[in-house]
């Protein structure tokens, strides 16, 4: 490997050592670029331009007490990771799970700079969240705790600093909280702060709908390029949240049949097809377990999870969509998919495959539509919805649509033509780093060293 690449990742590791998702992402990242890092080597290693794109800008944490319904105070803890304002405001999701820890926030935040260069929008990278756990809560609860959240968060945000969105845990209820915190607060409609708004009161159309359905645009470009498409495929889906059922949507409108969606304690099997409107019933309606579909449908069949590997993996399918979260498919879940057939993988999750499953599906020539790229519609619909903050205007769901689908289209041809240009044709998951690599390394050159 090149030596000064061998040395940022090797003191990356040392500094960062208790945060393996973290060192994950950079280092996937950091030994697909090699080939660009070769051709500017004394340059880069001149301005420090490695070291500088691992090291976050700056990392806000913060206790958030609030008081449940029987008046137990509770301290959870709060994140916010401002990675990049290379080429925008800091941008990217916010996520309310009990898992949610510096290095899971920090390899969301560093994903979410490449992914935001993918999109050709001005956006910045960022994440943040907490490890409050949304499940079993009242409103009343949610409410409390986003407010809390809110106080502390709103000094560090604005609309031209940090905009916030969802992201697991949190959707258009948790945002409605935490932007009637803000504004409260601020005393401003400063309607651009937060993004995946409802749209009576400045969200944009088709944001809920879009990053499911960006996954299907680029998953359709993917297979096109390689002679195939959608129609009477059979789609596997992980995930039963806002991710997957938009994915499922727009795989069933593209013509394939989707026969799987899990959650977290296990997955539904039904050979006729899944009944999506049970789905949405299910999870975004009532906020219950999917186990509940067997009610309506009892041939259908549950799997319950029991070790790591997600026996939503196990099932028959030519296209698996991961879309629940990091690291659910493991080596032992890519055998099994290679063993069925599977012809692509397209992740809406951020960083689904584990890297020893990537290295394997790659291998075995899977194409696989890696995150930064695939799922990169959600954010780039967000983009959107703050220029439609910024002219007071909406455009209609046709519209978002139609743009978030040429963003897509843009996005395949950015990643298709880097990994032609770099010697790895098909190399979906290089071409992605590389193409959003080279703006960003671009545009740290322009500005010195800040
Ligand atoms: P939601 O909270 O709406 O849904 C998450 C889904 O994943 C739920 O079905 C949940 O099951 C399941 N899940 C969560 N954690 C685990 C786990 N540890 N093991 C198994 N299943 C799990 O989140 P989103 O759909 O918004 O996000 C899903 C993924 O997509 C995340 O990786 C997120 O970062 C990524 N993403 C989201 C975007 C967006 O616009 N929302 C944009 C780009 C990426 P359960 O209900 O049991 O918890």
């Amino acid at each position: 490997m090149n030596s000064y690449l061998d040395k940022v990742l090797k003191a990356t590791e040392e500094n960062n050592v208790h945060e393996p998702e973290f060192l994950q992402a950079v280092k996937e990242v950091l030994t697909t670029v090699e080939p660009v890092v070769n051709s500017h080597n004394e340059e880069y290693k001149n301005i420090a331009l490695l070291e500088r794109m691992v090291e976050p800008e700056r990392i806000i944490s913060f206790r958030v007490p609030w008081v449940n319904d029987n008046g137990q105070v509770i301290v959870n803890r709060g994140y916010r990771v401002q990675f990049s304002s290379l080429i925008g405001p800091y941008k990217g999701g916010l996520r309310f799970h009990p898992s949610v820890n510096q290095s899971i926030m920090k390899f969301l935040a560093f994903e979410q700079i490449f992914k935001n260069a993918l999109t050709g929008l001005p956006i910045g990278g960022a994440k943040g969240g907490s490890d409050f756990d949304p499940k079993g809560k009242s409103d009343n609860e949610i409410m409390k705790f986003c407010q809390s959240f809110m106080t502390e968060l709103y000094r560090h945000i604005g609309q031209d600093v940090d905009v916030p969105a969802g992201d697991i845990g949190v959707g258009s209820r948790e945002i409605g909280y935490l932007f009637g915190q803000y504004k409260r607060i601020c005393n401003a409609y400063e309607g651009g702060v937060l993004t995946g708004k409802d749209v009576y009161y400045g969200g944009s159309l088709a944001r809920k709908e879009a990053t499911g359905y960006g996954l299907l645009f680029f998953t359709r470009e993917m297979l096109a390029a390689h002679g195939q498409n959608l129609q009477g495929k059979i789609v596997t889906i992980s995930g039963s949240g806002n991710v997957a059922i938009y994915a499922c949507e727009k795989a069933t409108v593209m013509g394939a049949k989707v026969v799987a969606m899990s959650d977290s304690n296990g997955c539904i099997y039904d050979e006729n097809g899944i009944d999506l409107d049970l789905v949405k019933q299910i999870k975004e309606v009532q906020r219950g377990r999917l186990k509940e579909y067997l009610q309506k449908h009892p041939n259908a069949k549950y799997l319950e999870n029991t070790n790591e590997d997600s026996p939503v993996w196990t099932i028959k399918t030519d296209i698996a969509l991961p879309c629940a979260t990091q690291n659910e498919l493991t080596l032992n879940s890519a055998k099994k998919l290679v063993e069925n057939g599977v012809l692509a993988i397209a992740e809406g999750a951020n960083m689904p495959c584990t890297q020893e499953a990537t290295d394997y599906l790659l291998k075995k020539g899977v194409l696989i539509g890696p995150a930064k790229a695939a799922n990169a519609g959600g954010v780039a619909t967000s983009a959107i919805e703050m220029s439609q903050n910024s002219m007071r205007f909406y455009y209609t769901f046709e519209e978002v649509e139609s743009k978030l689908e040429q963003i897509m289209i843009n996005i395949f041809k950015s990643c298709s033509s880097a990994a032609d240009k770099y010697g790895c044709s098909g190399n979906y998951v290089a071409g992605a780093n590389i193409a959003a690599f080279q703006k960003l390394a671009k545009s740290m050159r322009a500005q010195g060293i800040v």
